[in-house]
């Protein structure tokens, strides 16, 4: 990677990045599954450059390539940095990859400057966060928190290959995940570095962010019920029509999520029958999704919601049902750890910018286990899973500067 008098941290964060995406299936941007030749290649990459960084490296029964750097005792307690290797079909070069590269190449300018780190630091790359191969997701970061659930095995992909046979094709015995899971009195945080897939930072011409939660998640199905008839015939005051008052809800779902701040609210899918030019629709079913970092903004925006629903249903005389499909509650971010990362960003001359993050990472499933942190680094457009998805390399290195200043200074006692 030359030398880093030579080459800034940006600089080789960049290469490796793009060395990593020439592992991927065929075809527009990068394609990378769990378990699969593809994460066989990046893993033994990645395991190249924890070596080459210095760290004891090996990879887990959960497919996670684990790299560790001992700190000043052998009971020092760990901070576990890192973030996940796969991606979503056709993805980009920096979702996921620039929270492995990134702790790495600090590790490296650790090592070389001879800073001595009051903990021990371990460097993971999770194998499956995207959920992109198998209906499950978070494998790796669930197995260190202990909420590994081993009926997921049977679950298969696309091909009928079920989880446990891909472990063993791979050469991993799932019947290891269960020890994975650590101590949470040895393990001081998780912290990951990951790019915003959002426009804020853009917007606000800033180059890295402090996260202070992870999002929440609610799905629901609202259903409208009205009666086909004949779209001449049939009066427009005696219609009973469910689509029109689908349309009713999507324009409240949409009202309903700006005027409520911290909450994006969503209608993404639709299911109308008869689904016909010249008959008035009968049944109109509207997947509807909330989210927020905090449960109560999305309980207070859940009950507004459906209470609309049932006053449009009620004003045209439509059926109305509701099922709700999936709820994942958010993570809040360390207050311990925010103050650090928010230090560690002044430190390095930009505005600590705080924001929610309105996708989730393997820091949900961290949380069970520690104190969860987050960086996001700036990306263009806000644009991500997509092959387009692009970072500057003046904002990976400095988002490498923040955290080498974090990383040098957490866990030490204030002076
Ligand atoms: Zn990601």
């Amino acid at each position: 990677m030359g030398d880093i008098a030579l080459t800034t941290l940006g600089q080789d964060i960049m290469a490796r990045l793009d060395e990593a995406a020439r592992f991927s299936e065929p075809g527009p941007g990068v394609t990378r599954f769990f378990l699969t030749p593809e994460h066989r290649q990046v893993a033994d990459l990645v395991r190249r450059w924890m070596e080459e960084a210095g760290l004891a490296v090996h990879m887990d029964a959960a497919g996670t390539v684990v790299g560790r750097l001992e700190g000043p005792a052998p009971d020092a307690p760990t901070l576990i940095v890192g973030s996940h290797v796969d991606t979503v079909r056709e993805g980009g070069k920096y979702d996921g990859m620039l929270g492995v590269v990134m702790p790495i190449v600090c590790a490296q300018e650790i090592r070389r400057s001879g800073t001595a780190l009051p903990y021990a630091l371990e460097i993971v790359a999770f194998g499956d966060e995207e959920g992109a191969r198998f209906p499950t997701t978070l494998i790796g970061s669930r197995a260190l928190s202990g909420l590994f659930d081993p009926a997921t095995l049977d679950l298969a992909d696309r091909a009928g290959v079920t989880l446990g046979q891909a472990f063993a094709d791979f050469g991993l015995d799932p019947a290891g995940i269960p020890a994975l899971k650590r101590d949470p009195e040895k393990t001081l945080g998780y912290v990951e570095v990951h790019i915003e897939q959002g426009p804020v930072l853009e917007a606000e011409d800033l180059p890295v962010g402090v996260v202070t939660a992870i999002t929440g998640i609610e799905r629901h199905t609202v259903a409208f019920t009205g009666k086909a008839s004949h779209a001449g015939t049939t009066p427009m005051e005696t219609r009973r029509d469910a689509l029109a008052g689908a349309a009713q809800a999507i324009a409240a779902v949409e009202r309903i999520a700006r005027e409520t701040d911290d909450l994006v609210g969503t209608v993404g899918s639709i299911l109308m029958e008869p689904n016909v030019i010249n008959v008035i629709p009968a049944r109109c079913e509207l997947g509807v999704e909330l989210r927020s970092p905090e449960r109560g903004i999305r309980e207070t925006a859940r009950r507004t919601v459906l209470e609309s629903c049932e006053e449009i249903a009620r004003a045209r005389g439509l059926g109305f049902e509701h099922t709700l499909g999936y709820e994942e509650d958010g993570a809040a971010c360390s207050p311990r750890i925010v103050a650090a990362l928010k230090e560690a960003v002044e430190a390095d001359g930009y505005r600590p910018r705080e924001l929610f993050s309105g996708a989730g990472h393997d820091g949900l499933a961290m949380s069970a286990l520690t104190d969860i942190g987050m960086l996001f680094v700036r990306c263009r457009d806000g644009l991500s899973h997509h092959p387009d998805e692009h970072i500057a390399e003046e904002d990976a290195d400095a988002g490498a500067r923040v955290l080498l200043s974090f990383l040098t200074r957490f866990g030490t006692p204030r002076p």
